[in-house]
């Protein structure tokens, strides 16, 4: 039996010996309300470069890490874990995975050594029944989304960090309201960190007057006209709390259809977006285009 399954199996079996009414007891114990929100992030992550240097993106990660209070746990929905079907990491210590090819070789030698929570995870499981089946997952990790954002945030990597996948079958609405299903954790002291790019086209990454783009691609503050017109359009939506119209991205038109050529940068934004009260408002953060067709337009939600 491999490890993994081995775990697995354990982990299954420990659960099956409790009674259904002491693990559910056990877990809302452990997750006490907190009497303020958490504020909801979306994230612009670009290049996994940011999660290494100290650039005007990671300098306002940092800041963000030491202005909002400590939370309980991180959990992100980042565009680079897609799946069929949604899954939790639900393990005790995620593996810190270099899932990017052609960055300098220390980018591949950074460990990020944070805990999971299988706590939280098979809470979130839990909660979320009724809606989805959520798999428990004991074999993915953190990927560059999650942790280039959250090493920067939190250096002392002392706050347990969960990712949840995003189901690539389902549609945008699916998206919006199973996020709005994770609401609950903001009480509990959760961080929902959603980790893509609005703007997101790597086909089409370019420098000013066709020169050839550097290694610095990812601090190239350039964006192309249609980008620069729709990154705009895409806060002054979010600041109308015009959601639907953000779900229906399909109808905007040309410039939509080139920055979002598949959704996987953009459905992390979708979970964060349904988080938002009606009394909450959005501040918009690192709001910039780089190398033509990308953007790194962030907000926060309080
Ligand atoms: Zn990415």
């Amino acid at each position: 039996m491999k490890r993994r399954d081995f775990i697995r199996k354990t982990s299954i079996l420990s659960l099956a010996t409790m009674s259904a009414s002491q693990t559910l007891a056990s877990l809302s114990s452990s997750l006490p309300d907190r009497e303020t929100m958490m504020p909801v992030l979306f994230i612009g992550h670009g290049s996994p470069m940011n999660g290494i240097e100290n650039n005007e993106f990671s300098a306002y990660w940092r800041q963000l890490g030491k202005e909002i209070q400590p939370p309980s746990a991180v959990l992100c929905i980042s565009a680079h874990w897609l799946t069929k079907g949604t899954a939790i990491t639900a393990m005790e210590a995620p593996r810190t995975i270099h899932d990017f090819g052609n960055f300098a070789r220390e980018l591949y030698e950074v460990q990020y050594p944070v805990n999971g929570s299988p706590e939280l995870a098979s809470n979130v499981k839990e909660h979320l029944k009724a809606e989805v089946s959520v798999e428990l997952d004991h074999d993915w990790g953190l990927d560059h989304g999650c942790w280039t954002v959250v090493r920067q945030m939190y250096p002392e990597a002392d706050i347990p960090v969960l990712q949840l996948s995003i189901d690539y079958h389902k549609p945008p609405q699916y998206h919006y309201d199973l996020g709005k299903q994770l609401s609950y954790l903001r009480k509990k002291g959760v961080l929902i960190l959603g980790s893509g790019n609005m703007i997101h086209n790597l086909r089409k990454i370019g420098a000013p007057n066709g020169q050839p783009l550097t290694p610095e691609f990812g601090t190239l503050s350039y964006g192309y006209d249609w980008a620069l017109s729709l990154n705009e359009t895409f806060k002054s939506l979010i600041s109308r709390k015009q959601h639907k119209k953000l779900i229906e991205y399909h109808n905007l038109g040309e410039a939509a259809r080139l920055a979002i050529p598949t959704p996987d940068h953009y459905y992390p934004m979708l979970y964060t977006l349904a988080l938002q009260e009606d009394s909450e408002e959005v501040e918009v953060f690192n709001d910039k285009c780089i190398a033509g067709s990308l953007s790194m337009t962030s907000f926060k939600i309080s």
